[in-house]
């Protein structure tokens, strides 16, 4: 089965992602967690990125969806991927379908998880509290560009999945368990109560 996982920052979708992947047996692709892997490397290239990333941007398309497929193509990925963080952008889409649709594979379902915009800070807040190591882009002036790009270039994908029928609206704002239950049952887990 293979699921994007869609919504702002700080609406939960890396912890969704890391229950899906062990419930489904599907490999969790968290971009995000690419990228910062690749600032480590301390190249110059991973200083490019990491301007990027600090100033709340989007990497470029050519260079997510490279990173995407050639992680895509791991044997770990065979049976399935939970997508967490791509595609971000309409090209990243059209991309991620091409590239689907040429392993005659494609997508199950687009899990969104929504949040209001008023407690992703206090959220961002809290996840910057609680990690020894914080991310160097969760901070308020950074999330509110996140938050713009979000609803610039991100959300305008939706009605690109809608027209395919794979959206599938997840309350973001419920308890953690209860986010998990209403995505086991939006996928066909679980039966609704
Ligand atoms: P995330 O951990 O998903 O919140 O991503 C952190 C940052 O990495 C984002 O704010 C972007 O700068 C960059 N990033 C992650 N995924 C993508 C993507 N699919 N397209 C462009 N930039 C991305």
């Amino acid at each position: 089965m293979n699921i994007i996982m869609f919504g702002p920052p700080g609406a939960g979708k890396g912890t969704q992602a890391s229950r899906l992947e062990s419930a489904i047996g599907a490999k969790q692709l968290s971009t995000g967690d690419m990228l910062r892997a690749e600032l480590a490397s301390g190249s110059e290239m991973a200083k490019t990125l990491k301007s990027i990333m600090d100033a709340g941007q989007l990497v470029p398309d050519d260079i997510m969806v490279t990173l995407i497929q050639y992680a895509m193509e791991k044997p770990e990925c065979a049976s399935g991927v939970i997508l967490d963080g791509f595609p971000r952008t309409v090209p990243q889409a059209e991309a991620l379908d091409r590239m689907l649709k040429a392993s005659g594979k494609k997508i199950d379902h687009v899990l969104v998880l929504e949040v209001d915009n008023s407690i992703l800070l206090s959220r961002i807040q809290k996840r910057a509290a609680e990690s020894g190591n914080a991310r160097s882009d969760d901070n308020e002036e950074t999330l509110k560009k996140r938050l713009d790009v979000y609803e610039a270039q991100t959300a305008p994908i939706l009605p690109y999945f809608e027209k395919q029928g794979l959206l599938r609206r997840i309350d973001g704002m419920a308890e953690i368990d209860a986010v998990t239950d209403q995505i086991n049952t939006a996928i066909g887990k679980k039966k609704a109560a």
